[in-house]
């Protein structure tokens, strides 16, 4: 582990810039937004640089200038992120694409890039002092809490809808989390667990409702930037649900312009969900800057199945800033390209795989897509704990 330390400074509002001690226990700004963390970036560059970056050991660590640790000894680590970057066998080809690329996220622990924003979120809470972590959740989000907190010692709830399939159940036991089953969608769940901080003190890691987890999933950003020597990908297409991928390596590029690493050249940014669940592609086709909640949610891709998610409008930013788009699949284009991902390239994926992979092949039909882009794919989570549902499909 590098010996230098984070350069953290405070923390603002995503909306309103309303600033706040890094110190304190936050959850949302008071405007009800999501809150980021804020670092001096003159330091942080003076200190770090793509050169002493490439004599580091390759863990999402590395980055611990720009990441809000504040003491090593409270990160807490199954060896997360630092995932390979690997290129298309087969499928690239038969779209006519060069550089197709996938971002192997399957490999972290728990099996999705989960992983990465629930290290940091655990690592932080220890740090703070939290001992009862709560999490709604549809699936990995839970996993990879309840692995971080028994890591770290601290107490883990998960409250999931009903019909999360089985692993996600099995892991959390044995783990040492509380299960509770709940009768509805993951915004049931939320609702439950606000619930349960007020009554009995747990404190929730919810996607964007503290500020901790985006800063575990940006550093994806920073390792798309390493693996390509810098020079950033023309497209980026990754499976949404709450965003905090999406919106956090565009905050990771922009903390690498500030640090002079990289120019104002942005990847476009393509959020790909399901058709039975697609509140951001739809309010993006509407010129909207928020996306309304999505009525009856219905997916198998249960990362996808998110309803509203409390950073929507800094999603929508990210994708018309970089002048990408918003797209949605059916699970029956999705399931199939599970399977094309396994048979053609190695990667048994779980459906959100198969999303991105429907989403490229109609990207480069349309022509938003060029043979000579540089696109990646993000293949966030594990086949292997989706068998329930991928058993049906076979
Ligand atoms: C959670 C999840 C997503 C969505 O990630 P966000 O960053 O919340 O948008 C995509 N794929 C898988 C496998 C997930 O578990
Ligand atoms: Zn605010």
């Amino acid at each position: 582990m590098p010996e230098t330390r984070t350069n953290i400074t405070d923390i603002y509002c995503s909306k309103c810039d309303k600033r706040y001690d890094s110190d304190a226990v936050l959850t949302l700004c008071s405007c009800g937004a999501p809150l980021l963390v804020d670092y001096d970036y003159n330091n942080a560059a003076a200190q770090l640089t793509p050169e002493i970056l490439g004599e580091r050991p390759n863990t999402m660590w590395k980055y611990i200038e720009v990441l809000p640790v504040k003491q090593i000894e409270n990160i807490v680590s199954l060896g997360e992120g630092s995932t390979p970057l690997l290129h298309s066998r087969m499928i690239g080809e038969s779209l006519g694409l060069e550089s197709l690329y996938f971002k192997d996220e399957t490999v972290n622990p728990t099996g999705s890039f989960k992983a990465r924003g629930l290290a940091m979120a655990v690592s932080k809470a220890k740090e703070l002092g939290l001992e009862k972590l709560i999490i709604p959740t549809a699936g990995n989000a839970g996993s990879a809490l309840a692995a971080y907190c028994a890591r770290a010692g601290l107490q883990c709830k998960i409250v999931m809808p009903k019909d999360t399939p089985a692993p996600f159940k099995v892991d959390g036991i044995y783990y040492g989390a509380e299960i509770e089953e709940i009768e509805g969608s993951i915004k049931d769940c939320g609702g439950r667990a606000s619930e349960l901080m007020e009554q009995e003190g747990w404190f929730s890691i919810a996607t964007l409702k503290e500020p901790y987890r985006i800063e575990g999933k940006k550093t994806m950003g920073y390792e798309l930037a390493e693996q390509f020597d810098f020079n950033l990908p023309d497209v980026i297409i990754y499976p949404t649900g709450g965003g905090t991928g999406l919106i956090g390596m565009w905050k990771a590029f922009d903390e690498m312009e500030k640090m002079g690493w990289i120019g104002s050249k942005r990847p476009k940014m393509v959020a790909v969900q399901a058709e039975g669940c697609a509140p951001i592609p739809r309010a993006f086709q509407q010129g909207k800057d928020h996306a309304e909640e999505w009525q009856n949610p219905e997916t198998v891709a249960a990362g996808l199945k998110v309803p509203s998610a409390v950073g929507d409008f800094l999603m929508l930013d990210a994708i018309r800033q970089s002048k990408g788009t918003a797209l949605a699949v059916s699970d029956q284009e999705m399931m199939a390209d599970t399977k094309l991902l396994a048979a053609r390239e190695g990667i048994f994926a779980s459906p959100e795989g198969g999303a991105v992979v429907t989403a490229v092949k109609r990207l480069v039909q349309s022509k938003f897509i060029k043979p000579t882009d540089e696109v990646v794919l993000f293949i966030t989570g594990s086949g292997y704990k989706y068998l329930d549902v991928l058993e049906h499909f076979v």
